[in-house]
């Protein structure tokens, strides 16, 4: 290991092969990924073939047991050129998270080594028409009937719609209790009752599906609700908590992308006799850009670094918040430089930098907005200053 890179030898191997594959399989798909709206199955096969699944899984449910900073730093690598595929990875972890923190033996052995090798997508259903920031305002609901629970309502916006096998769903078994009457399944894509109704188009990341999902009496085994009844919000939140670095990962990949390519750039587009990387406006441009990302870049791997170490629940939430917003804010602020460094040549769709940042867009939305990631990173400096001050008195 280098002192300033927190990768070990074996960690920067596997960084090699992920960049490998991105530049020389991924990137040359990826404008035609974007406006085909296709999801690319090519990639997914890739990721098969290169066992990059298993990146987000232990050892003993078929994955490399890596740890989470090497997950991350393989989202980035991959969203340096193309956030879509990105976001498949981000996703396989984002959709297992409930099986993996509240599973039983059972549910895990069922489930996880069919997602650690790619067999089988997942997708991760909290989201509705009516609630999306306010997620407990949810209307679906699950009631227990004759050893199953029945399904009712619907979900949108939900990515891996129609591609995912396996959705974890959260619902009412109480409507009114609450944070506490919310429980969470696991529904298999062919369940009797669910269907996925539409895709939505939308501004980037055009190879992810974005879909609403209808739940009309839809019948799931007892057997596969995760947790106790009542427990659904805690997990819901559980799960971001260590989901949302996989979106600042996108983030900072795409900002770190979109930076490369307007430094190549700069360096060949020649104004006024010389290369504008040489105007000093220009210049500063990047240089602010590269700052944005390294500095993202500290956050995200001091996350990952906090997981492999084990740190409990709890000092997760801040770090967490705090990696998705500053990484997710870069990736908007810094595509949105890069195509002023391109001039007219950024804004048309022959050069990535105008994907890059309709796919950066996103980022500050899904998986709790950067409003409320700034919400949380305030509730928890409360809880800390509070903890800080009774130990002063005390
Ligand atoms: C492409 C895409 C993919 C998605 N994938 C998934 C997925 O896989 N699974 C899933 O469950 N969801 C998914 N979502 C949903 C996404 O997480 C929500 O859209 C997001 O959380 C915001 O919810 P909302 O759209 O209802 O906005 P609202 O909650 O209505 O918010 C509207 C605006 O008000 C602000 N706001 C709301 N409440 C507050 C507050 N208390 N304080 C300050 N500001 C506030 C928000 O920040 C936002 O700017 C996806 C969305 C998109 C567009």
């Amino acid at each position: 290991m280098v002192p300033w890179d927190p990768l070990t030898e074996e960690q920067r191997e596997v960084r090699e092969l992920v960049r490998t594959l991105a530049r020389e399989r991924i990137a040359p798909r990826a404008a035609e990924i974007d406006e085909s709206h296709e999801f690319p199955w090519d990639v997914v096969e890739l990721y098969r073939e290169h066992e990059l699944f298993g990146l987000f899984f232990d050892e003993e449910w078929g994955g490399t047991g890596t740890g989470t900073l090497l997950s991350l730093v393989a989202i980035e690598e991959i969203s340096k050129v193309c956030a879509t595929s990105g976001l498949i990875l981000a996703v396989q972890e984002l959709g297992s998270l409930g099986l993996k923190l509240a599973g039983s033996q059972d549910q895990k052995e069922r489930y996880l080594p069919r997602l650690a090798s790619g067999e089988w997508l997942c997708a991760y259903a909290l989201t509705e028409a009516g609630s999306g920031s306010d997620s407990a305002a949810m209307r679906t609901t699950a009631r227990r009937d004759d050893g199953e629970y029945v399904l009712d309502g619907g979900k949108r916006f939900i990515t891996n719609a129609a591609v995912a096998n396996l959705y974890t769903v959260f619902a009412k078994t109480d409507p009114g209790a609450g944070h506490s009457g919310i429980s969470a399944f696991v529904v298999e894509a062919d369940s009797p009752g669910f269907e996925v109704a539409r895709l939505e188009p939308k501004m980037g990341i055009g190879g992810s599906t974005t879909g609403e999902l209808v739940f009309d009496g839809c019948r799931v085994p007892e057997g596969n609700r995760l947790g106790a009844e009542g427990e659904g919000f805690k997990i819901a939140m559980r799960i971001l908590d260590r989901s949302r670095p996989g979106v600042a990962a996108q983030g900072l990949g795409i900002a770190q992308g979109a930076t490369d390519y307007a430094l190549e750039y700069a360096k060949s587009r020649e104004t006024m006799g010389k290369p504008i990387v040489q105007h000093q406006l220009v210049a500063a441009k990047l240089a602010d850009m590269e700052t944005k990302c390294e500095a993202a870049r500290g956050l995200l791997y001091r996350f990952g670094q906090m997981v492999d170490a084990g740190a409990p629940d709890e000092e997760l939430t801040k770090a967490s918040a705090m990696a998705k917003l500053c990484c997710t804010d870069a990736a908007m602020e810094v595509t949105t430089e890069a195509v002023q460094v391109l001039g007219g040549y950024g804004y048309i769709r022959e050069y990535p930098v105008e994907r890059m940042m309709r796919d950066a867009k996103i980022t500050q939305i899904y998986e709790g907005t950067n409003e409320i990631q700034r919400l949380v990173i305030a509730r928890e400096m409360v809880k800390e200053s509070r903890a800080f001050l009774l130990a002063g008195v005390g």
